[in-house]
């Protein structure tokens, strides 16, 4: 579903990306882990063109293929970004809208569906994570668990073929990372392809076909969560998990 060959990105002097390879297949689960500066972030924002690469290939099958080493036209970056649905740290809902207008703000403004159609959609996802009562509810009335749920729902609303989680959890108190990371885990079940980076090992674990280690802007390992995470063949790997787990 998606291949990135050769990615790299500098921020001034500081080379973030030093040319990242990845393939995610359809209906996998890939989680992305590695230290704090490591480039994670960084490397999710380039899989949707929130961020622009410096150099390498961003590309999705069939359609679109995105060179950055020449400067590559818009509509081939927003390609990309209407193919993925992207679900932040800090769950970037607008303050002053309800939760039923942030989910069917991007169906109907980007996407231009119909606006009934769109809101029966996203009542109807809203229900399935349990809050449908919450729909004229704005985002500070909600807690941060909440919050997190709608900014996923905002994702699938946009029937994206992959979706991006960057720390889902991170920005939340301990006894609310449970419920996100339940859904998350449920999307996964029900074959949806994603891209997570976290830093929750265990989760990394239980959800995800590949996990890939990042380091120091590449990948430097990558394989089945058991070995990974229980038999890494890197030391920087064997250092890394250790700390964590
Ligand atoms: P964390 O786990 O702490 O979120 P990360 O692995 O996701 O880290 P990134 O957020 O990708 O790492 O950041 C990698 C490096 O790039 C850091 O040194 C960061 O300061 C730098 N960086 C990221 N975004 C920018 C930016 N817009 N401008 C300048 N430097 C940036």
């Amino acid at each position: 579903l998606l291949t990135v060959t050769g990615v790299r990105k500098a921020f001034g002097t500081t080379q973030v990306l030093d040319g990242v390879d990845l393939t995610v297949h359809r209906g996998d689960v890939v989680a992305v882990i590695g230290a704090s500066g490591s480039g994670k972030t960084t490397l999710l924002r380039c899989l949707n063109g929130l961020e622009t690469p410096d150099s390498g290939v961003v590309a999705m099958s069939g359609g679109p293929r995105v060179d950055f080493a020449t400067r590559p036209p818009r509509r081939a970056v927003h390609a990309l970004r209407d193919r993925s649905g992207m679900v932040f740290q800090q769950h970037n809902l607008f303050p002053h809208r309800t939760v039923l207008q942030n989910v069917t703000e991007g169906p109907v403004v980007v996407q231009k569906r119909p606006a009934a159609q769109a809101v029966a959609e996203a009542e109807s996802l809203l229900a399935r994570v349990g809050l449908a009562d919450k729909r004229d509810a704005y985002p500070a009335q909600l807690s941060g668990g909440q919050q997190q749920r709608v900014g996923i729902v905002r994702a699938l609303a946009l029937h994206p073929d992959l979706l991006l989680f960057d720390e889902p959890t991170s920005a939340l108190d301990p006894e609310l990372v449970g419920e996100v990371l339940g859904l998350i885990l449920e999307l996964a079940r029900e074959g949806w392809t994603m891209v997570i980076v976290t830093h929750e090992l265990q989760f990394a674990r239980e959800v995800a076909d590949t996990v890939v280690f990042v380091d120091q802007g590449r990948v430097l390992e990558q394989g089945p969560p058991d070995q990974v995470l229980r038999e890494p063949v890197e030391e920087r790997t064997r250092q890394f998990v250790r700390r964590l787990l």
